[in-house]
């Protein structure tokens, strides 16, 4: 569960973001002067800081700037006055990594959030495409069929991957054939089925089936011994 740090003195504001949050599955910490928004994120334990500007004690640029000197690189969402927000574009380069303007939508807000603990987290975006035991990380290229590498050319691994993209679904020779050799190429071709036949020894004939007059589909194949 990601926990979010809340600096807002307005309690009204504060209560509407921490329902919000909480609702949305976040652990939330509401605080609402300036010295305690530093002491709670110094703490550690954050995954982000949503941190209003105007702080009692110390402001939300004090805040900031503070972390930042004390070498602490939570996330930090502004939220601002939209008639602030001059000030808050030199928040952005004192070390914030975005803002949000208030009035603003909570759906907004949460979009941001999550926009920003995808940048700070980028291990947990998904970079295998999984079919039945069949497997494509996106990010080295490599495929997998039951824990077996196999290896694949260019042409092979984009065409693997339109179908993985599309599981289960019938594309066209058109589609395949715009989608992974351009729309430029002759749609007359048979570069199709001429790599369709070569995923098949790859990966094993069932994977990918033939649907007459319609196109091809893959399959999870699952039964290789009595196909
Ligand atoms: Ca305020």
């Amino acid at each position: 569960m990601n926990r979010i740090l809340v600096a807002e003195d307005e309690q009204r504001i504060a209560s509407f973001i921490d329902k919000g949050l909480r609702a949305g599955g976040f652990a939330v910490t509401v605080v609402s002067d300036g010295p305690a928004a530093f002491a709670a994120a110094m703490s550690g334990g954050h995954d982000l800081v949503l941190l209003d500007l105007g702080l009692p004690l110390l402001d939300g640029f004090a805040v900031l700037q503070r972390l930042r000197q004390a070498g602490n690189r939570t996330p930090v969402i502004i939220l601002t006055a939209r008639s602030g927000l001059n000030d808050t574009v030199a928040g952005l380069q004192g070390g914030a990594d975005d803002y949000i303007a208030k009035p603003f939508r909570f759906d907004e807000l949460v979009a941001r959030i999550r926009l920003r603990l995808r940048a700070a987290h980028p291990a947990v975006e998904v970079t295998v495409l999984r079919y039945g035991d069949l497997a494509l990380d996106v990010t080295t290229r490599r495929a997998a069929v039951g824990g077996r590498e196999v290896e694949l050319s260019t042409r092979e691994y984009h065409l693997l991957e339109t179908l993985l993209r599309h599981p289960g679904q019938v594309l066209t020779r058109e589609q395949l054939l715009s989608r992974v050799w351009g729309y430029d190429f002759d749609p007359g071709s048979n570069v199709v089925d001429v790599y369709v036949r070569y995923l098949r020894r790859k990966l094993g004939a069932e994977r990918i089936q033939t649907v007459r007059g319609a196109g091809y589909r893959l399959t999870e194949g699952g039964n290789p011994a009595g196909r």
